[in-house]
Formats: C-alpha cells, structure tokens, sequence
C-alpha cells in the first residue's frame, strides 16, 4: 500500500462515521477521493455527504459504480461490509488493495497506537485504558471502534473537532474489531492486546478459522513496527504483544513483538505472567520484583472478566512506564462504561444495575457470577434463539427470582422452568419490571437481558436508558437519600 502522501486517488466504501473521517482525511491531503454508498443518504448524513462536496470529495450514492472501483489506487471499506459482498468481490477482482482506517491510521505512524481487541471486554478494556492514562496528564483518547474514528485524532486530518482540540495525543488507545483487523495488510501497532475469544460474527467471517485468522492480524506484522514518524522515536523500540495466556486460543498465536503475558492465575503451568493475581491482588512483575496495585475488592467495575480487563490494562499501563502507584489510583477511580454492570441507584435497600450490553446469555452468566450476593434478574427481549441450558443453570444457583418481558418470555420462561428455575415471573413492561423487583426485595435489581433489544427498544443503549429514567424518577418521588 502506498503512505497516503504518494496517493493520487482513493475510494471510500460506505458514508458512515469512518467513511466521513477517511473521506475529509484523504481529501485535505490531496487526494482525490470519490465517496461510495450502497444505500440512499439519509437523516444526519446529508449535511455530512454535502460537507464532503464543498470539500471537492466527489460522493455518489444508490449503489456502487465500476468507475469508483477502477480508479482507485487504494480502496478503504467501512468494516460493516463483508468480504463476500459483490462490491469487495469485484474490487479484489480488479487487484485493488481494500484496507479499513485502523490500516490507514496505522500505516500514518505519527503517533504509538495501543491496539485492543477480543470477543469481550474491549470497550471496557479500551476505555480503561484511557482514563489511566489521562488520569496521569497523559492525552490518551479512547478511539477506532469506540467513540470517534481513529483518523479523527491524527494531525492536520481535516477535521473541526479532531483530537487536536485536546492536543496532540501521546498515544492512540483504539478498539479494534475483527472486521477492521481482516480489511489491514501491515497493521503494526506499539502495543497490541488479544484479550479473549469465543465463537462470534461468524455469519460475517463464514467459520472460525476465518474469524481467528482475522484478529491474528493483531500480532502478525508488529515486526514492522516503524518509531521514524514518531516525534519521540527514541523512547519507543520495541513493539508489545500483551496477551491473555489463560485463553488457550489466543495463548497459542504466533507473535513478533515482546511478550507480556497476563493471568488470574500466580503461575500457570509453569509459566510466569508478567501481570497476574496474588493473594487477591492484581500484580506486575518488573525486573523481577513484584508491585501490588489494587486488590480486587477496590475495583470498580465486578466481575471475573473485569479482573481479566484490568490485568490487561495494567500491562499496558507498565509498558509504557507508568508507576505503581499512577496505575493503582487512577483504576480505583474508573466508572463502569454505560450500560455495562452500571450502577444506577439504591432504592428502599434494593441496588439497581444496569447491564444492557448484555445482549446474549453469556454475557448475562457474567453478570450473574459477578455478585456475591443472589440476584433478581431482568431478563428478556428480541429472542436469538440461543441454547439457554447454561444460563438456567447459573440463574438456578445465582438468581433469587427471575423477571422476564419482550418477545423471549415465554421460551425463556419454559427453559427456566425445566431447569426448576423458582420465582419466574413475566411482567409487560420495564416499569413493571421494576416495581416487581422493588417490591421482592431479594437481593440487587439486575438487568441483563441475554437478548437483543429491537422488540420494544431502538437498541440497547435506548432499553438501558429507560431502565435508568425510570429509577431516576422514582428517585426524584423519593427525594435523595438522607
Ligand atoms: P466489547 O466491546 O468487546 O463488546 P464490553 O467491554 O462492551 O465488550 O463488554 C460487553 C459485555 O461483555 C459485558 O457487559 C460483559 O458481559 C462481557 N465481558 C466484558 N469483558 C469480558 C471479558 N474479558 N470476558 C468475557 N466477557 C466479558
């Protein structure tokens, strides 16, 4: 691929936010961009295709013309389009090159990126990140796949409201997904962290090994990590893989940076993790002597997988020379990301969690595992048609009483049922739900539906925002706590 300095011209699949931000990025660097959308241009993207014109970026819509694709010297997709898609297929047809921004973000090399990815825990993962950093006068923005595209934080990228309102960052913490990762060819980042996988997207990537494949390339190119656009080139050498050895997947990736390992065990066959647990303490071994940064009860955000998450963002944090102490403070101060095991409130005694995000049964066994106490469980919603023997099974031992709602009901009402699941109910409404769980009083209020949101909400974001509005109002009723 040529560095976009040498581009003559360029072609932007899809008018999405990445698609906008590669488009003014390329644009303001000379190139002569034509922006391409499959789709009809609707709601907020109006203004934003007609931005793009003023700018010179031609921009044609209702589909996809052989001229977009023939011209181009490089061709940058929006991730959401799949490699099996007749536009993707034809341009590979015609030799182009077809990259994702994380590659073009990348291949700039101007600034450390710290590259995140996993089938869970990136977002927290990503987000925690950056609050460390930033807590300790770093500029650190969250970025790629979370909040704003990743070229929106270069320099000089064209951009009213790129990173450079903060500041130039000092390094680049992106959320990399696995769709981004399969559209890159040399993604070298400083540090790159696999934290996890398990079956996902595979209606995307076709089978496993496509999916596998796709997030090694994480770790496959680190060996062409170039310091000669960095400003302070000196201080970085070498590139980092950090990654979670008690995933047995990710543990047996081939890497070409330097190895920091991490797990919840002290050792593990016979291996010694650079940051890992010791008598309840998420630790870090540096130059053979180990630092205790917080115990797991001081950490903000519950749950096994955030131990997991935080490990993960400790060796981030050591890598790039932060102190014990630095690390410690600032993670005892982080926030749960919303919608994500958030506390909401405690009302008459009965705490209030909202985990919205939680849109499978797995992600709800993490949410019921991550309380001491038993829980009333939320659940319900657009059924996936998800096996649900694993998650009958944990809601036997973790859940006090179960309240179902949405299309799911009455499927999850007949497993939970035969797996002699007590105290089911089935409620039409959030409100409902809610007074139900205040008035049983059985332990905190949990709600992680295990299922998709579209049968009574826009999206996640919108059920959890009406879970937290209703408390909010009851606690507005109620005045504030004394
Ligand atoms: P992502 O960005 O990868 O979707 P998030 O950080 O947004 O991940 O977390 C989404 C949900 O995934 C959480 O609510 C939790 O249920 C689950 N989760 C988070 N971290 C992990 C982890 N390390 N391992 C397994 N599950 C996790």
């Amino acid at each position: 691929m040529k560095p976009p300095e040498r581009l003559k011209k360029a072609t932007i699949l899809g008018l999405g936010k990445s698609g906008y931000a590669a488009a003014r990025y390329l644009s303001s660097r000379g190139v002569s961009v034509i922006l391409s959308e499959y789709g009809q241009i609707q709601g907020e993207y109006i203004a934003l295709a007609d931005e793009l014109k003023q700018m010179g970026v031609e921009v044609e819509s209702g589909g996809h013309s052989d001229r977009a694709l023939e011209q181009a010297d490089l061709i940058i997709t929006s991730p959401g389009i799949a490699p099996d898609t007749a536009v993707i297929k034809k341009a590979y047809a015609l030799g182009k090159d077809v990259i994702s921004d994380i590659e073009l973000a990348c291949t700039e090399g101007v600034i450390p990126i710290i590259a995140i990815t996993g089938t869970n825990g990136k977002s927290t993962t990503t987000s925690l990140v950056s609050h460390i950093f930033q807590s300790n006068g770093l500029i650190a923005p969250a970025c790629g796949n979370i909040g704003s595209p990743v070229l929106d934080y270069l320099p000089n990228n064209g951009c009213a409201t790129n990173g450079a309102a903060g500041g130039e960052p000092n390094y680049l913490i992106m959320e990399v997904s696995s769709y981004q990762l399969f559209y890159t060819k040399h993604f070298a980042p400083y540090i790159s962290v696999w934290l996890n996988l398990t079956p996902d997207h595979l209606e995307w990537h076709k089978s496993m090994d496509a999916y596998i494949a796709a997030k090694e390339n994480i770790f496959a190119h680190q060996d062409q990590f170039d310091t000669k656009k960095l400003k302070d080139a000196k201080a970085l050498k070498d590139a980092y893989a950090v990654i979670n050895i008690d995933d047995p997947i990710v543990a047996s990736r081939k890497i070409k940076a330097k190895p920091f390992p991490f797990s919840q065990q002290t050792t593990l066959e016979g291996k010694e993790p650079a940051a890992f647990v010791l008598d309840n303490w998420l630790c870090y071994r540096l130059n053979g002597k180990v630092e205790r940064v917080c115990s797991i009860d001081q950490l903000p955000i519950i749950g096994q997988h955030n131990i997991e998450n935080t490990l993960a963002a400790i060796a981030v944090s050591v890598i790039c020379g932060l102190s014990v102490n630095q690390i410690g403070n600032a993670i005892k101060k982080f926030k749960a990301l919303e919608h994500r095991l958030e506390y909401v409130d405690t009302i008459d005694g009965v705490a209030l969690y909202n985990d919205s995000k939680a849109t499978n049964p797995e992600s709800s066994i993490k949410a019921l595992q991550a309380f001491k106490e038993k829980i009333v469980l939320i659940a319900g919603g657009r059924d996936k048609g998800t096996a649900l023997q694993e998650f009958s099974k944990v809601v036997r031992n973790q859940a006090a009483a179960v309240i179902l709602l949405g299309e799911a009901k009455e499927r999850f009402a007949k497993a939970l049922n035969e797996a002699d699941v007590a105290n089911v109910y089935m409620v039409n409404s959030m409100e409902e739900a809610i007074n139900l769980g205040l008035k049983l009083k059985l332990g905190p209020l949990v709600l992680s539906p295990a299922c998709a949101s579209y049968d009574m909400f826009k999206n996640f974001e919108d059920r959890g925002n009406v879970f937290k509005d209703i408390i909010h109002a009851k606690r507005a009723q109620v005045g504030q706590p004394s």
